[in-house]
């Protein structure tokens, strides 16, 4: 089961998050039938997304919905995170699942060049309990996920992030995927900030630490070269499930309006609706849309 954990490193000076997601991205990469490039784009943002709903305390219960427009082959690209019990719950949306790019001169998949790095990453964070909005827009750095997220955290929330994602594909699915993401504290010294610099600096790719069955603890330990980093205990797991339902589709058949639902009733007798985010097919009889109509 993938999971999601919190340390403290550098006597509380500093604080990582780590997360190994190999399943959740397996599992994206079935449900939209992606190939390696889009594997990897969509690996890098269901991982961070998920890393995201740990960040908020069970009082601060926001649902997390990021939008990346990179005007790319892939078009947009969709992430939302909401957190039930020990759950974070995710599911995302491709708009072109099937891009598959030129491996770069460097031997990686093309990420940035299938996303596209003209547009922009749009958070929105909604608080349920409150039922109040937060929204952050950053444009696209490069496309490539982590250094756009890392700009989103410094320019939308005033947090210096140090973010790393990691996917690896190949063509039988996803082999490992996870990332980490540092935070500094205020009252971080400048000794903190060296020790973090000169441990990431050495590290191999996270899906590389991750496939070689590292764990988190001892991940969270060499991404702050401090061998007492210790987990603040959360036990949290991640998995892909849709929260979609007849109902909301009904909802929102009705508000498409009368009108519109009629001319649907009369021309095609039937509507098909498939949900972007997992693909499920809910169908609606004739008699279905009439009763939706009375219903207005
Ligand atoms: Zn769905």
């Amino acid at each position: 089961m993938d999971r999601v954990k919190r340390f403290l490193a550098h006597g509380g000076k500093a604080s990582v998050i780590c997360a190994e997601t190999t399943e959740l991205v397996e599992e994206t990469r079935k449900i939209h039938d992606l190939t390696p490039t889009t594997t990897a784009a969509m690996g890098r943002f269901v991982t961070i997304c998920g890393m995201m709903g740990l960040t908020d305390t069970k009082e601060d219960d926001n649902k997390i919905t990021a939008q990346i427009e990179g005007r790319g082959p892939v078009g947009s690209l969709v992430c939302s995170v909401r957190r039930e019990e020990n759950v974070s719950k995710v599911k995302a949306y491709i708009e072109n699942p099937y891009v598959e790019l030129p491996i770069r001169e460097d031997g990686k998949l093309d990420v940035g060049g299938a996303v596209g790095n003209n547009g922009y990453l749009n958070v929105v964070k909604k608080n349920i309990l409150t039922d109040s909005d937060y929204s952050g827009l950053v444009p696209l750095t490069s496309g490539e996920i982590a250094e756009d997220f890392a700009r989103y955290f410094v320019e939308s929330e005033q947090k210096p992030t140090v973010l790393a994602l990691g996917v690896l594909v190949d063509q039988n699915g996803t082999k490992a995927s996870g990332g980490y993401m540092i935070n500094l504290m205020p009252d971080a010294t400048e000794e903190v900030i060296v020790a973090i610099e000169n441990a990431i600096k050495g590290i191999p790719n996270i899906s590389n630490l991750i496939e070689e069955g590292k764990s988190l603890e001892e991940i969270a330990k060499m991404v702050t070269g401090d061998e007492n980093a210790e987990e603040i205990k959360e036990d949290i797991s991640i998995i892909y499930e849709c929260d979609c339902s007849r109902e909301k589709f009904e909802a929102g058949l009705i508000s498409i309006g009368k009108e519109e639902l009629e001319k649907i009733y009369n021309t095609d007798k039937k509507a098909e609706i498939v949900c972007h985010f997992c693909n499920k097919k809910y169908d609606f009889t004739e008699e279905d849309l009439k009763k939706l109509i009375d219903s207005i």
